[in-house]
């Protein structure tokens, strides 16, 4: 797990803000059923600095995609 080195505001997917950000080469398993913290975890492929495939996560509070949302 590792961190993009320039973060956007708001998440690249939904444009909702996020709470945090995670890069993965790899696959894993996201769960959110009944988490307490967050409500949803947004997927936006990108390229790493060596070209390679990356995938980073933007996880969303439920404040955030309640306000975001409306
Ligand atoms: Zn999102």
């Amino acid at each position: 797990m590792d961190r993009p080195s320039d973060p956007p505001e708001s998440c690249p997917t939904c444009g909702v803000a996020y709470d945090s950000v995670s890069v993965h080469d790899a696959g894993l398993a996201v769960n959110l059923l009944d988490n307490e913290r967050y409500r949803r975890v947004c997927f936006e492929p990108v390229a790493g600095d060596g070209g390679e495939a990356l995938v980073e996560f933007y996880h969303h509070t439920h404040e955030q995609v309640d306000a975001g949302e409306g």
